[in-house]
């Protein structure tokens, strides 16, 4: 764990780029340090895992949950009631399903699509002309606030691979006016501020090594 990475990354970026601070595999002893000093945007990717340090740190009513992994649909409900920001909706049916728990519990969460750029097994994901295709039906649906695009760049990339894929996604949410993009990890984060990115996902770089 490192606070002055933090800060050092908080000091050099725009102001337009927020910091989500991703503390998946680490404690909340660990965020409640990092929360100390200014961070109030916490990602997790497991909901059990989360929901346990959601637990033990609600009573820091300033911190905003943003859930970023792979979404089951049978935790749909726990995902809508427990996090402000889901940055992982990766198809048409869990976003349908998100809108209409949200309407039954009251909740309106604020919703980043991901998109699959390029070919990746290992990752899910709208592809791009699926998106365009479902775009109207997407604004259609009930009780969830569309934010942005959300990215994972395969591994092993080159520096100006990984641009050209932010810029890609870049274009795509402006396209759909869509304010945001949720791009960038600790290996590729300065390329992704160029490429107008306005969420780095951050995890070891401000947290350390997970074990
Ligand atoms: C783990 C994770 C991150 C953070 O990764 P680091 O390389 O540790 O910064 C970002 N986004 C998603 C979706 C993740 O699962």
């Amino acid at each position: 764990m490192n606070p002055s990475n933090y800060l050092k990354i908080k000091n050099h970026i725009p102001s337009n780029v927020n910091i989500l601070a991703v503390s998946k595999g680490f404690k909340s002893q660990e965020i409640k340090t990092i929360q100390k000093i200014g961070q109030n945007d916490f990602g997790e990717s497991k909901f059990q895992e989360a929901f346990e340090k959601q637990l033990i740190l609600k009573d820091l009513k300033q911190i905003k949950w943003h859930f970023i992994g792979r979404i089951q649909s049978n935790k749909i409900r726990k995902i809508v009631q427990n996090f402000k920001y889901i940055h992982s909706v990766d198809s048409f049916e869990k976003l349908q399903k998100i809108s209409s728990i949200s309407y039954e519990d009251k909740k309106n969460p604020f919703i980043m699509l991901q998109v699959k750029l390029r070919d990746d097994p290992s990752k899910g994901g709208f592809k791009p002309e699926l998106l365009i295709s479902k775009w109207r039906e997407i604004q259609e649906l009930k009780n969830i606030t569309l934010k942005g695009l959300m990215t994972i760049n395969p591994r092993g990339l080159s520096s100006k691979e990984n641009s050209e894929l932010f810029k890609k996604c870049r274009c795509l949410a402006d396209s759909l006016q869509l304010p945001d993009c949720s791009m960038g990890m600790s290996g590729d984060w300065e390329e992704a501020i160029d490429a107008g990115s306005t969420w780095l996902r951050l995890g070891s770089l401000i947290f350390g090594d997970r074990s």
